[in-house]
């Protein structure tokens, strides 16, 4: 990327993505349950070689993956953000024998990932997570609960956050590997608004050892944030796919649509509001580019332009919506139309991976830890 533009074969590359999205993704999630794990749209992000470009490319990569999927198969973009999220651990921390028997599974999309860090009582202030790592020989049993997890409980592995107790918070927590098939280790799918599979988990006594150790004892914290760090502009670009797609098929319609003697596009109030639409939608863009390029090039600001952009994004994506049923009619409303289930997709990322207050709270720390040091 150069100055605020995307390079030729950037843009080649996105246009691209739009089109298998439209023509060899969605049809294969229009064949899925709503609420299921789609393992056919799996396999063929694995085939297309997308998955793969989850795991070798940087922030940038990421985000233009992600919104141009989101664009044309939101639920394609779901399965593929997914297998990130509860692959990454697993590449960033996970031992060579680990890495071995999960990732090139991941990758074809035959083997399902989750990431498991949120409980009952531990969301937001994911710090105070309870799952509790009892010691148990030379390893330890789980005992507890995890609530609102992608994929679950359909998964065939999940990255689980458990509190070994090393020092009390966030430095008393480790990250395992927990194969689906461990004893003790059951689920259930909930019945959401928004239409990929989640679920919870419980568990009884599950057996993990050593090997079992994503980075070292204590260390899960750590493995859980630079997870998010990666993910969070992202997710700001995951909003800004469903705001283009919300927005193109608004201009469509509004150039279209026939009232009051002429198109709905004729009316000022009408065309302003596109306008607004358009301008917020490229602004977020913009700022989901410009923080996955700090995350590339390592600068140190990267907690604050990452807050930001998926503050931003995620808050225009839903503006944006609302708007496009708004200018639609009662159209947009009817089961299956494109703006009722975008409606119900762009509600969720202000409220996971750090809600809009949460990353708010980021940007006033970082701004006044820049006060502090002058
Ligand atoms: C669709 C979906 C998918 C999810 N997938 C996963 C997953 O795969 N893995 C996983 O581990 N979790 C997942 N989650 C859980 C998600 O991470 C949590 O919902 C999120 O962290 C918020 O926690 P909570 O819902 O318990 O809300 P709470 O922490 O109870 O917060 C409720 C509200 O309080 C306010 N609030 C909270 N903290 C602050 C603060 N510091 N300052 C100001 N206001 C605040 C915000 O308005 C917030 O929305 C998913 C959630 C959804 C909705």
């Amino acid at each position: 990327m150069a100055g605020f533009a995307l390079g030729v074969e950037q843009e080649e590359w996105c246009g691209q993505l739009r089109a298998l999205a439209e023509r060899r993704l969605r049809p294969l999630a229009e064949k899925g349950e709503p609420g299921r794990v789609n393992r056919p749209l799996l396999a063929e992000l694995g085939e297309l070689g997308l998955l793969e470009r989850v795991f070798g490319s940087g922030a940038l990569e990421l985000c233009l993956l992600r919104e141009s999927l989101a664009y044309g198969c939101t639920e394609a973009e779901t399965a593929l953000a997914l297998q990130g999220l509860g692959g990454h651990p697993v590449l960033r921390a996970g031992t060579a024998a680990q890495r071995e028997r999960w990732l090139p599974g991941v990758r074809a999309g035959r083997l399902v990932a989750a990431f498991a860090l949120s409980e009952p009582g531990a969301g937001s202030d994911a710090a105070a997570l309870a799952l509790a790592a009892a010691p148990d020989g030379a390893g330890w049993r789980l005992e507890g609960a995890k609530c609102w997890i992608s994929n679950a409980p359909e998964a065939d592995f999940y990255t689980v956050f458990a509190r070994t107790g090393e020092a009390p918070g966030a430095k008393g927590i480790t990250a395992f590997l927990v194969p689906a098939d461990r004893p003790g280790l059951t689920g259930e799918a909930l019945d959401m608004l928004s239409p990929h599979p989640i679920g919870s988990l419980s568990f009884d006594g599950v057996p993990v050892g050593r090997e079992d150790v994503l980075g070292g004892p204590g260390q899960g914290f750590r493995v859980a944030m630079e997870t998010l760090n990666l993910f969070r502009p992202s997710v700001g670009a995951f909003a800004v796919g469903m705001a283009r797609a919300a927005l193109d098929a608004t201009l469509a319609h509004t150039a279209g649509r026939t009232a009051f003697g002429g198109v709905l596009a004729d009316l000022q109030a009408v065309a302003h509001r596109v306008a607004e639409m358009a301008t917020r939608t490229e602004a977020a863009r913009l700022l989901v580019y410009a923080a996955a390029g700090a995350y590339d090039s390592g600068s140190p600001d990267v907690p604050r332009r990452a807050a930001m952009a998926k503050l931003l994004a995620t808050e225009t994506a839903q503006y944006v919506v609302d708007h496009a049923v708004q200018l639609h009619g009662a159209v947009a409303l009817r089961r299956g139309h494109l703006l009722e289930h975008l409606y119900r997709e762009v509600r969720a990322p202000r409220i996971y991976e750090g809600a809009s207050e949460v990353q708010r709270g980021i940007i006033a720390k970082e701004l006044y830890r820049g006060v502090a040091a002058r």
